[in-house]
């Protein structure tokens, strides 16, 4: 069928070790998954059901390129975290087979402009305007897990300027990885191409234009890129 203008392609990963991509369908994001960032940002660390928020599949920032620094904030902060990318869905997935659905893991990052966070937050406003704008979400290439296994611990860690600003390790999450499918499929219908960040550990943080961050979690990947 034609359309009344051209179709966008969809996102497409890059995939360790593949000339073939990963096409994304949606992007998820869990909030305060590490208890040391919870207490940070000022919430009770104790378990509390998860909660999620979504970036848009255009707002992921390919490995090698640069983030620039987005419009209408002076507060914009990294926050490290592992990725999940899923090669199956449904509903109601049970946590005990909720890996079977995950295709493979990444490095991302999860720039949030905090200063509209906080705006959104204390007039009870959704979070889209903090979260999911262009470039929010920087992320490796996908690891299979035919390549790495399934990462439940292990440092996950990010740098600014040589100077290390994060330094958890997986095994500090609330909610592991197939309780978060679990619990998402709760809510939404989960597919193919499906991509979920996992939440950040401690040490969140602005950034600045011109400034190098490294960042990595062990077992995965790494990433680099400068604030433009
Ligand atoms: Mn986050």
């Amino acid at each position: 069928m034609s359309t009344v203008f051209s179709t966008p392609q969809p996102v497409l990963l890059p995939v360790a070790g593949l000339e073939d991509r990963f096409p994304v369908r949606r992007v998820y994001c869990v909030g305060r998954n590490y208890a040391a960032h919870a207490i940070e940002m000022g919430h009770d660390p104790n378990r509390e059901a998860p909660f999620f928020f979504q970036k848009n599949p255009d707002n992921l920032l390919f490995e090698n390129e640069n983030f620039p620094y987005p419009p209408l904030s002076q507060d914009v902060h990294h926050e490290i975290e592992l990725a999940v990318a899923l090669k199956s869905g449904g509903a109601d997935i049970d946590a005990a087979v909720a890996l079977d659905c995950v295709y493979g893991y990444g490095v991302a990052i999860d720039f949030t402009r905090r200063d509209l966070q906080a705006e959104a937050k204390a007039a009870g406003r959704p979070w889209e305007v903090a979260k999911a704008f262009e470039h929010s979400a920087p992320i490796s290439a996908i690891q299979p897990t035919d390549r790495i296994g399934h990462p439940s611990h292990g440092r996950i860690w990010l740098n600014v300027n040589g100077v290390i600003k994060q330094d958890g390790n997986l095994d500090q999450m609330i909610w592991k990885v197939p309780e978060i499918i679990a619990e998402l499929s709760r809510l939404f219908v989960l597919a193919a191409g499906d991509v979920i960040l996992t939440g950040t550990p401690a040490g969140v943080g602005a950034v600045h234009r011109g400034d190098r961050i490294n960042c990595g979690v062990d077992g995965v990947d790494t990433l680099s890129l400068t604030v433009v």
